[in-house]
């Protein structure tokens, strides 16, 4: 280990920073959020850190550095654009032992700045030692994704309890106890941003750990995750650190393998999905949630696109509701706005629509809707699971008034490997659908957006008109 990772607190204590520039206000910026009396040192300064020092939050000395202006710092920092002053600064620090960082220059410094993650209080520093900067700030972009934006108010909702906590729970039991607050529902709806919701889960937690172990039920939750179209890069951070954390993972025939790919690798897969021509399994989903919950397990149920759009959410959320498991919804990527990014098809465009509908082409399902309002192509339709009804919608649109010409795009398998994506209209989708052997899961655009870009029918996209070579 060339450095030893420590944490300096530096709250009330002064630091100098030699230098004005961007380098410096950078450097000035972290130093003030850990609390240092911030003295910057340079003739003239960025506009910036003359503010600051208008508004009082630094010091300026506007003189060319002199080993005066380290009396009484107890770090300084050296970030001039000039060598042989950065050089000086050095020395003079290590003269009089106070630490050094001279802003990339490993050699001349006896401290380095980390890469950080802040979720205050927990934060995270990476360093490469400065022999790659670069690695260490990707590594942090990764660990940033990774941890959840409300981490701080975890460790000061834990840190806030610990005394309680400490007077409740032999340390045998606290342990445990702490391990299943940080893993556990209290974690989930902190993170969520609810903290009632985690207050109770944390009662819950006590109590168990105070009374004989199976005495209180272990209650586990349940994550009802959206998994978006496909393509795992368009999973939520949320949706993708709940996976990392679930014990048991259920998933639909929606949910790709690459999505999959993504959770926890010891964790339990089960499909759920319905086997083609098989019984709608929804009921056995129901029995399997409340089971493994109720052994304290953390359930991912996983969902293509949005578990609340066609996905029969709600009647899973209604179940855990009603037998008191702490369920959270995590959104995803419906297959309407996947399809759309990846056929480049706006769903709403000035001049062509201002207006939605998502319908479901199982036209057996609820009630049917309002087709004359459908048949207007500068509203936007989009059908979910209507591949075989296509003959069907295409018939009552017609009759309800739309034109043959009224555009139509089929994006099939949208965002995953084997994209296609077919245009046409009403007149002639149906064939089109036929001819390119189109199959779930496909979802079918209807009105003036769907003839926005100039693709030809089929899987490859013609250039744009005025792109070089083709006629504006
Ligand atoms: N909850 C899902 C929809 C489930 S209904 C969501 O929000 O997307 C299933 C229908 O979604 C399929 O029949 C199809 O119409 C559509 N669908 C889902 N994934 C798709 C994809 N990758 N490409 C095209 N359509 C998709």
């Amino acid at each position: 280990m060339d450095y030893l990772p420590v944490f300096l607190r530096l709250d009330g204590h002064p630091v100098v920073v030699v230098g004005g520039g961007t380098v410096a206000l950078r450097k000035a910026a972290w130093l003030r959020r850990a609390g240092a009396r911030v003295t910057v040192v340079a003739p003239g300064v960025h506009a910036e850190l003359a503010q600051q020092a208008a508004r009082g939050e630094l010091r300026q000395i506007a003189e060319e550095f002199t080993p005066e202006h380290l009396a009484g710092a107890v770090a300084v920092v050296a970030a001039t654009a000039d060598r042989a002053t950065n050089a000086r600064v050095a020395a003079s620090a290590r003269e009089r032992g106070v630490p050094v960082n001279v802003v990339d220059d490993a050699e001349l410094s006896t401290f380095i700045f980390p890469a950080i993650v802040d979720r205050s209080p927990l934060v995270v520093a990476v360093s490469s030692a400065g022999h790659a900067p670069v690695l260490a700030r990707r590594v942090r972009e990764q660990i940033e994704a990774l941890l959840p934006e409300r981490l701080g108010a975890l460790a000061r909702f834990m840190g806030a309890r610990r005394s309680s906590v400490q007077r409740a729970l032999g340390a045998f039991a606290r342990r445990g106890f702490w391990e299943r607050v940080a893993s556990g529902p209290v974690a989930t709806q902190l993170l969520r941003g609810d903290a009632a919701q985690a207050e109770r889960a944390l009662g819950r937690e006590l109590l168990a750990a105070q009374l004989p172990v199976g005495a209180v039920a272990r209650l586990g939750e349940v994550y009802l995750i959206g998994a978006g179209p496909g393509d795992p890069d368009l999973l939520t951070l949320r949706a993708l650190q709940l996976l990392q954390r679930a014990d048991v993972i259920l998933y639909d025939r929606l949910v790709s393998e690459a999505v999959l790919e993504r959770a926890r690798r010891d964790a339990e897969r089960i499909f759920v999905g319905k086997e083609s021509g098989g019984e709608d399994p929804q009921q056995r989903i129901h029995e399997l949630l409340l089971r493994l919950a109720r052994e304290g397990k953390r359930v991912a149920r996983l969902k293509g696109g949005d578990p609340l759009v066609f996905g029969r959410g709600g009647e899973e959320i209604e179940v855990l509701a009603m037998h008191g498991i702490p369920c959270t919804v995590v959104p995803g990527i419906t297959a309407a706005l996947g399809a759309a990014a990846a056929a480049e098809l706006p769903l709403t465009h000035r001049g062509l629509a201002s207006s939605v509908t998502l319908i479901a082409g199982r036209l057996s399902d609820g009630a049917l809707p309002d087709w004359r309002f459908l048949a207007n192509p500068q509203h936007t339709v989009v059908v979910y699971m209507g591949v075989a009804q296509l003959p069907d919608i295409v018939a009552r649109l017609e009759a309800a008034g739309a034109a043959a010409g009224h555009p139509a795009a089929i994006i099939e398998r949208a965002t995953l490997p084997g994209q296609r994506i077919l245009r046409g209209t009403l007149s002639n989708i149906v064939a089109l659908a036929q001819a390119y052997r189109i199959e779930p899961p496909s979802i079918l655009i209807l009105g003036d957006v769907a003839a926005f870009a100039a693709t030809e029918a089929g899987a490859a996209p013609l250039p744009r008109a005025g792109a070089p070579g083709v006629p504006a």
